[in-house]
């Protein structure tokens, strides 16, 4: 089917008696095991929830995978694929991932003693490189955040197999409506689906999709023995938010194809990064492995002064932490989604004091541009 079908679809309940429009919320915790002898679908809410499970079956379907698992929150999802590893393990990660997964990283799994070697994941040299005999995994994001930089995605599933690890994306920027990196030789793609899966800023939630049986196996050891699992309601509301899923993205990024292209042309912006301007060094690459630039990027406003003084002027956009949701969300990376990384670390990797992360929403685009030439006007005054 084409995923537009799949998008509706997916996750629909099978066993369903009454014939519901809306996968019910099962809130039961516990099952009835009438005949203890026969080992029941369902015996209990943390292994096993079919709102859930209508949800995981939708994601593995959306990304192509042999299987789906939702978690509490996207970094939930993040730690649980990394709780796959153990002491003594590497891993090779690309350095410009999200924060939280930078910090969970940097502090508890390498107080476990998971090793990882910080690699540019857009040059493959540098990735195969920093391959090791006790390497396990590589972990990349593509458009990267903050600085929408892309990485090839077939370069690095090739090296994966070479070298027997396992290759891992978090795809949140690109859903599977644009991007399946399973299809590509990935063998696990994770999603914070608080972002544009959920797509209303109302839920936060976390999936992953697996490509082979037995990585879901390790993967459903670590959902059901560590637990940080999904409820029933939030499941809910990511399926609802998925059906919606291509009218938003779509929508979306055609908003920000031109607020890009506007902020482009003005005079205040030092750089705009967004994979959908044929200015973006990556464009060619990106463009053949997905079908779409997304509606997420990012511009340099040169100092830490204009950054403030534009998101204290701007008007029509939230001013928060997040993205994906249907109003256009602003974020200050350095202060906030990057605010863990150490200030040097953040020099390093060209994340700049004025920096500012765009996610387009649904609103009119001329009423976006208006304001925002207001603010941009306000930030150069100072
Ligand atoms: C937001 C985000 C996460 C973390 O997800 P939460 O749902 O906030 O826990 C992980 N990766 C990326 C790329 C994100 O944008």
């Amino acid at each position: 089917m084409n995923i537009l079908t799949d998008l509706i679809h997916a996750g629909a309940w099978d066993e369903d008696p009454t014939g519901t429009s809306s996968l019910p919320i099962f809130r039961g915790s516990t099952f009835s095991q009438q005949d203890p002898l026969t080992s029941p679908r369902w015996d209990y809410g943390r292994s096993g929830n079919p709102t859930r499970a209508g949800l995981e079956e939708a994601i593995a379907k959306l990304e192509g995978g042999v299987g789906g698992y939702a978690f509490a929150s996207g970094i939930a999802a993040v730690n649980s694929v990394l709780m796959m590893f153990q002491t003594g393990d590497h891993l090779v990660v690309g350095e410009d991932i999200y924060g939280g997964s930078f910090r969970t990283l940097t502090t508890l799994f390498a107080r476990w003693g998971l090793g990882v070697t910080w690699v540019d994941a857009a040059d493959l040299n540098k990735v195969e490189k920093a391959v090791r005999p006790e390497t396990k995994a590589i972990l990349v994001e593509t458009p990267s955040n903050p600085l929408l930089r892309v990485c090839d995605l077939r370069g690095i599933a090739q090296i994966a197999h070479t070298h027997g690890l396992l290759a891992i994306i978090d795809n949140t920027f690109q859903t599977p409506l644009l991007q399946r990196p399973l299809d590509l030789g990935f063998h696990l793609s994770i999603h914070s689906a608080t972002k544009f899966l959920g797509g209303h800023s109302d839920v936060v939630a976390g999936l992953v999709a697996v490509a082979e049986t037995a990585v879901g196996k390790r993967l459903y050891a670590v959902q059901n023995g560590f637990g940080a699992i999904l409820g029933p309601d939030d499941s809910w509301m990511v399926l609802r938010g998925i059906r919606t899923l291509a009218a938003r993205l779509e929508m979306q990024q055609r908003h920000a194809l031109r607020l890009a292209s506007w902020l482009e042309r003005r005079p205040e912006v030092r750089a705009v990064h967004y994979p959908g301007l044929q200015s973006h060094p990556a464009y060619e690459l990106h463009a053949s492995q997905t079908t779409g630039p997304g509606a997420v990027m990012s511009f340099d406003l040169g100092s830490e002064a204009a950054a403030l003084a534009f998101l204290q002027a701007v008007k029509i956009p939230l001013t928060a932490v997040s993205l994906g949701g249907v109003e256009t969300i602003l974020s200050w990376p350095c202060r906030m989604s990057h605010a863990s990384m150490p200030p040097s670390e953040r020099a390093k990797r060209g994340i700049g004091d004025g920096l500012l992360r765009l996610s387009a929403g649904l609103e009119a685009p001329e009423d976006l541009e208006a304001d925002f030439a207001q603010a941009l006007e306000s930030a150069t005054k100072q």
